[in-house]
């Protein structure tokens, strides 16, 4: 099947065999993402969807685990997520675990009742944008959530027997604010316990909404330093135990590992980057054009005249 947009996903998926199910978000509104939002949000055909499991299946593939793209696909109506899980298990009855992207909104609007049938037919590991835990941050970002709504659906969802997986961004709140952001992300984290936290460090991209705000200085970047000193304060406040997997694009320093158990590692990492950057030209992760023809800039001089 051929691919309509950019492929983003969580590393722990990149051995699941991905499964289009629709093109784009159905969401597409958050300020700082840049992934779909030249696309024209469709849920692709069922027989589109078939053609690609048979193809797979007679390729002799066999996936343990089958990822559903894109955005949000758990934002599909039940009926027609229903549909495909069911094809799914027509062509591998074996696979009984289906991971997607989801939002806050796309849980709400199943029932505690739909969303056991989803677990019962496969479905396991959703992944949460959740990317602040501060709820001014959500709101300028144009999340479709609060924190209270994060909170009541990822108790639903894993009373549910699903798997809830967040993702985050270290500098999404801006200059001057990565150590408040880090400590209610700290809170929001320890009191939901995800299984997977994955933080796709905050960066600016020249084609969002977000841009604009930068150029009329109603958002201020924070740079990769204070990123990283958020993050650093972010794990050592974590009291709960879920795999970590971290990056920064520009500055291509990647921690992971086991919270709490390789705490000490993972931070002193960070401790020798910090200690690189610290009294250096100030940097800032700023992605121009699409992959995978990034092109990449140090400075905000350079975000301006680029
Ligand atoms: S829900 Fe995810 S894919 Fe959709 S606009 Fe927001 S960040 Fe981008």
């Amino acid at each position: 099947m051929d691919y309509e947009g950019q492929i983003c996903r969580a590393p722990m998926e990149r051995a699941s065999f991905m499964l289009p199910v629709m093109v784009g978000c159905s969401y597409n509104r958050c300020k700082f993402c840049n992934l779909f939002r030249h696309l024209d949000y469709r849920e692709l055909p069922i027989e589109q969807i078939e053609g690609e499991l048979k193809r797979v299946k007679e390729a002799g593939g066999c996936p343990k685990k089958i990822f559903l793209g894109d955005g949000n696909a758990f934002g599909l109506k039940m009926e027609r997520l229903l549909r495909i899980l069911e094809r799914i298990h027509v062509y591998f009855p074996e696979c009984m675990c289906i991971n997607m992207d989801a939002t806050v909104t796309s849980i709400q609007q199943k029932s505690d009742q739909e969303l056991r049938l989803l677990y019962e037919n496969g479905v396991r590991h959703l992944y949460l944008g959740i990317e602040s835990g501060l709820d001014d941050v959500l709101a300028f970002m144009e999340k479709d959530h609060d924190t209270s709504q994060a909170y009541k659906a990822i108790e639903r969802l894993k009373r549910a027997g699903l798997i809830y997986d967040a993702h985050i961004m270290t500098g999404v709140a801006g200059r001057g604010r990565g150590q408040e952001n880090a400590r209610a992300l700290a809170e929001f984290l320890n009191r939901t316990g995800p299984a997977h936290v994955v933080n796709f460090s905050m960066f600016l991209h020249k084609e969002v909404p977000l841009y604009r705000q930068i150029e009329d200085g109603t958002y201020i970047p924070a740079d990769e330093l204070e990123n990283l000193l958020e993050e650093r304060t972010l794990l050592k406040l974590i009291e709960t135990e879920f795999l970590y997997d971290g990056f920064h694009d520009y500055i291509e320093v990647r921690v992971r590992g086991k919270l709490s158990r390789d705490r000490e590692k993972m931070v002193k990492k960070l401790d020798q980057v910090i200690c690189e950057y610290e009294g250096g030209e100030k940097l800032y992760s700023y992605v121009q054009g699409e992959c995978p023809n990034l092109q990449r800039c140090g400075s905000l001089e350079n975000v301006w005249n680029s």
